[in-house]
């Protein structure tokens, strides 16, 4: 398994080496930067409902314990790899040093499509994971969290399995769980919201109004499906596009979100929505819009089509949507399109899990408008963090984002120093 022959492996180095070059990072620490600390895989046999045996491959990749427990998801997605995990392990590293978290990152994943299997079969293949995963992880060494695929029922698996092998509840080993067990209000909205945040922040810097500005998300999971309802609903934008992993909508004026997500509740995907046009997926990327929200994939904006974007915001809802290629273009449109970069964009996520695990630690909980402000202040913080040093070293927000993280990791590093 090399995961250096991962593209998304190959793009956070690659993002990684832009930034080193940019902080002019000696050699020897750019190594002790970028690996990750420890990269586990595991084979995850269980049994079908047929009675067959099979099967899966499980990894979780710690990217540094420099500043606490490391912290990120688990995804279940049949194009999971060690160095999938392993690059989106190292964007969670700089995502929560960029927005004050004391966690280094982590992520885990299993090759899976969680679709095909039973109720039955997922809570075994959720159990197993855990189970393989007990030596490793813990509340004060790797907290676990939802990803793309796993959700609060996942999440509630895999703290009951902890929790069973020590003996009494563990609820601060997992966050994105039910509130039943100690999870946090306002968790599952919290990307989706957190983006929303930072889109409304976006326009007002460049003096755009909402009512007036026209949307299209990519991706109709827990984080694009509510960004594309508090663009509609609550900031009032005409939402034009919106697209699952089946299908993908186009109506220039403007899609009911509200039919699209009930349609997507009922028949579990977007495929078959009748009430707008259907749309070649890459094209629904470069149709005119003034935000466009990748909420899927990574690698999604390539030097294809970053030359053909017509938006004016690209809010990253995504981990790594841009690859370093569409980077560089995009670099030369900067006046032309504001990047909201992924590791600020989506960050909103990870915010709210750290408030479920403090209040998990502490046993005692915030309500749901105490979440939301604590949230908005955070971003506030870091968008006006990432925005400044954008302006002043006219650099563009990427490299900003990415440098305060960077920096952030290594100043806890060389404080720490290095052991023997
Ligand atoms: N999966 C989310 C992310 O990529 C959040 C993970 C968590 O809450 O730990 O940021």
């Amino acid at each position: 398994m090399d995961i250096y022959a991962d593209p998304a492996y190959a793009m956070a180095t690659e993002q990684f080496r832009v930034i080193a070059d940019y902080l002019n990072l000696d050699a020897n620490i750019r190594e002790r930067m970028l690996h990750p600390k420890r990269a586990i895989a595991v084979t995850l046999p269980i049994h079908r409902d047929d009675g067959t045996l099979q099967t899966y491959q499980g990894y979780r990749v710690q990217h540094h314990l420099a500043m606490g427990p490391t912290k990120g998801g688990v995804r279940f997605h049949p194009g999971v790899s060690l160095g999938e995990v392993a690059a989106l392990a190292t964007w969670m590293s700089w995502k929560c040093a960029l927005t004050g978290l004391p966690y280094g990152g982590a992520k885990g994943g299993v090759t899976v499509n969680p679709r095909e299997l039973s109720t039955r079969e997922l809570e075994s293949l959720s159990r197993r994971y855990m189970q393989e995963m007990i030596p490793f992880v813990g509340p004060h060494t790797d907290v676990i969290g939802p990803d793309m695929g796993t959700n609060e029922q996942v999440m509630a698996w895999f703290m009951d399995t902890y929790s069973v092998y020590k003996g009494y509840a563990v609820p601060e080993i997992v966050t994105g769980k039910p509130v039943s067990i100690g999870g946090t209000t306002g968790r599952r909205e919290a990307t989706g919201r957190g983006v929303v945040y930072l889109v409304e922040r976006a326009l007002n810097v460049l003096k755009m109004h909402a009512e007036k500005c026209t949307a299209i998300v990519q991706g109709f999971g827990n984080v694009g499906a509510v960004t594309a309802l508090g663009l509609a609903y609550k900031d009032g934008m005409k939402v034009t596009g919106i697209s699952d992993a089946f299908a993908a909508f186009y109506r220039a004026d403007g899609i009911d979100v509200h039919a699209a997500e009930k349609y997507a509740n009922e028949h579990g995907s977007l495929a078959g929505f009748t009430e707008a046009d259907t749309i070649d997926p890459d094209e629904l990327l470069i149709q005119p819009c003034d935000v466009l929200v990748p909420a899927a994939v990574e690698g999604v904006i390539t030097e294809k089509n970053a030359g053909q974007l017509r938006c004016r915001i690209l809010a990253e809802a995504a981990n790594g949507p841009t690859t370093p290629a569409a980077d560089r273009i995009l670099f030369e449109r900067w006046n032309e399109i504001f990047v909201i970069p992924d590791i600020l964009c989506n960050a909103g996520g990870v915010i709210v899990s750290y408030f479920e695990w403090v209040q998990g630690l502490q046993q005692f909980f915030w309500n749901e408008s105490e979440i939301m402000d604590k949230l908005f202040r955070i971003l506030e913080q870091a968008f006006t963090a990432v925005t400044k040093r954008s302006r002043e070293a006219k650099i563009p927000h990427r490299v900003a984002a990415m440098a305060i993280g960077v920096e952030r990791v290594l100043a806890a590093k060389r404080a720490r120093g290095l052991f023997p």
